[in-house]
């Protein structure tokens, strides 16, 4: 690069004086050369007048022969010795003296353009080679009258080599300074080159420093010019680059943290149905094994056909498309899909957007299946109490053996709806949030004791034992004792209920870390492994029947889980058919710093 430049800006000097010194070297060689040779002349016709003021004898010039007499010669010679030849020609072009040459050796001269103007004119002149003496010279020549006789032309020289030497002493000098100009531009090519190329490098640098990532500014040289201005203008872009970059980072992450911390399975698929983008919520939904590569399919990804379906009608052009899917096949869960045209720049696509809607479907189930079962419940014992009360007034009122008997009937169809309306009414007070606790410190033991009392005559009727075994020194529970009595109560009742004459039902309780865990066992029909989740919802029953005839309104577990869970515990079972059930519940420990905040509240 350095290299490169110097020799760029030296070529350019180069040529620059080369361009320079051509046509002054012509033109001053040509000024130099046209001064000297008019000089020449003017020496020589000075000469000429000096010579003609004393011209040789016209006795030497009448016979016209070469000279041989002294008179002639001698005045050659003498004109010769200021340094100039000196030569005479007759009319006819004859030589007849010449300071340098023997006149008999030389040719005719009447063809020299010189002589042929002197004769013509008086006088004339031309540079050229001597073919006598073999020099280039000038010659001016004159018609000199001879007296009595044809008129001879004198015709006086000068070697030009005397111009050709000053010409090239100029020359000489004139290529040196350039040399050493040369010398000197070069040298100063080299440091601006080196200046320049230095200042180069480091914007080079600089660039790829940027586009690698590193915006920290140059410094810029105060130098001015323009690469200073290019530094400047460099940074500003990189600053402005950093900027733009921080600010996409950030909404980048600031994104991708929404999305991945969504519950909400969102995806983005281009037009020609492929997965552009995914969160992890679309995975865990869809329960993908892989991750889904950009680019895959969603056919090959999705096995719902109403989402595939929906995002075809989306990308075939409808704005927006809402439809449900299930996925688990044992624990089904229900999903809203909203499928939803997206174009960004050029390309477009549709956005996906799961959202779980298990829970309200749930809901809605247990809803319908409440109204379906409180209407049912009800029926029954309107059903036995209408018709009975029919049978009475149509007659049997008389009957003394039967009235008493349905009349009986009718009671216990009554309490039955009262028992139904009763837990009714606490189940909707309970859903109100209006279950208010009376939260206190309770023992045990001492709890436990009274609820087995309770429970001890209808199990011995059935002719079953009921056990109590209470773990050595359990902490007291905070609960509301009518409340948790009823809880107990209740699963005493079941495990009464459901266990077959000569069975055995066992109470206990243990301590665990910041509870006390109450079991309520016994050893009867059990409940079989796919009801179980379900009992503690209202009105669900493993044996309608069955529940029916001892009485249960299948509201009993429902009730029981609001009451534990209103004080903070857990409720679940454990169970096998056949063997027997296992009730588990949960109450805090009594600590008197939270039951006081929680009675201040
Ligand atoms: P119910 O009034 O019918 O007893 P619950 O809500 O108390 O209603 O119980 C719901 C269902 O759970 C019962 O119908 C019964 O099928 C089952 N169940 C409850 N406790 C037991 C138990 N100890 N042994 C066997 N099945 C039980």
């Amino acid at each position: 690069m350095r290299l490169n430049l110097f020799w760029k800006l030296g070529f350019a000097f180069f040529a620059l004086l080369i361009a320079v010194l051509l046509p002054v070297e012509f033109y001053a060689e040509r000024a130099l050369r046209r001064g000297y040779e008019r000089a020449g002349f003017e020496e020589l016709a000075a000469i000429a007048r000096v010579a003609l003021a004393h011209p040789p004898q016209p006795a030497d010039l009448i016979s016209q022969v070469p000279a041989k007499s002294a008179p002639l010669l001698d005045w050659v010679a003498q004109l010769a010795a200021s340094g100039i030849r000196v030569t005479v020609i007759a009319s006819d072009g004859r030589v007849l003296a010449d300071s340098q040459a023997d006149p008999s050796t030389m040719e005719n001269h009447a063809g020299r353009p010189e002589i042929q103007d002197a004769f013509a004119k008086g006088n004339g002149q031309s540079i050229r080679r001597s073919a006598t003496i073999n020099r280039d010279l000038l010659y001016y020549a004159v018609r000199q009258p001879v007296p009595g006789g044809t008129p001879v032309v004198l015709r006086f020289a000068l070697p030009l080599q005397t111009v050709d030497e000053v010409l090239w002493e100029f020359r000489k000098r004139l290529w040196l300074a350039s040399l050493v100009v040369l010398l000197v531009t070069g040298a100063a090519a080299l440091l601006i080159s080196r200046s320049l190329s230095d200042r180069v490098d480091r914007l080079t640098a600089f660039s790829r420093r940027v586009a690698e990532g590193d915006f920290r500014p140059i410094d810029a040289d105060r130098s001015g010019d323009a690469l200073e201005a290019l530094a400047v203008s460099l940074n500003e872009t990189a600053a402005r680059l950093d900027r733009t970059i921080r600010t996409l980072t950030e909404e980048r992450n600031l994104s991708s943290a929404i999305l991945g911390s969504m519950v909400e399975g969102v995806a983005v698929v281009n037009a020609s149905e492929r997965l552009l983008f995914a969160n992890p919520g679309f995975e865990e939904i869809l329960d993908l094994d892989v991750p889904p590569q950009s680019g895959s399919a969603l056919v090959e990804i999705v096995r719902q056909t109403e989402l595939l379906e929906a995002v075809r009608q989306v990308l075939k052009g409808e704005p927006r498309v809402e439809t449900e899917i299930v996925t688990g096949t044992l624990r089904q869960r229900f999903f809203a899909v909203t499928v939803a045209a997206v174009t960004a720049a050029e390309t477009s696509g549709a956005v996906i957007v799961l959202h779980d809607i298990t829970e309200l479907r749930k809901l809605e189930r247990v809803r319908r299946d409440f109204v379906a079962n409180v209407s049912h419940e009800l029926k029954t014992p309107l059903t036995a109490i209408q018709g009975f009360a029919e049978t009475l007034l149509a007659g049997a009122i008389d009957d003394p053996k039967n009235r008493v008997r349905f009349l009986e009937i009718i009671l216990d169809h009554s309490r039955r709806l009262a028992r139904l309306t009763d837990d009714l009414l606490r189940l909707s007070k309970m859903d109100a949030d209006r279950l208010d606790l009376e939260i206190q410190r309770l023992g045990v033991a001492h709890f436990v004791e009274s609820c087995v009392e309770t429970a001890q005559r209808p199990a011995a009727e059935k002719d079953l034992r009921i056990s109590v075994n209470l773990q050595e020194r359990l902490p007291d529970i905070a609960a509301d004792r009518r409340r948790l009595a009823e809880v107990l109560q209740n699963l005493l009742d079941n495990a009464i209920q459901y266990t077959s004459p000569g069975g055995q039902i066992m109470l206990s309780a243990s301590a665990d870390p910041g509870e006390v865990k109450f079991t309520v066992s016994d050893t009867g029909i059990g409940i079989p492994q796919a009801d179980q989740p379900r009992i503690f919802e209202r009105f669900y029953r493993v044996d309608a029947a069955r529940s029916r005839e001892v009485g249960g309104t299948g509201l009993g577990l429902a009730i029981a889980k609001h009451l534990v869970e209103a004080h903070s515990g857990r409720i679940w079972v454990e169970s096998e058919v056949g063997q027997g059930s296992q009730f588990y519940f949960t109450v805090p420990i009594f600590d008197s710093e939270r039951s006081s905040s929680r009675n201040g509240r």
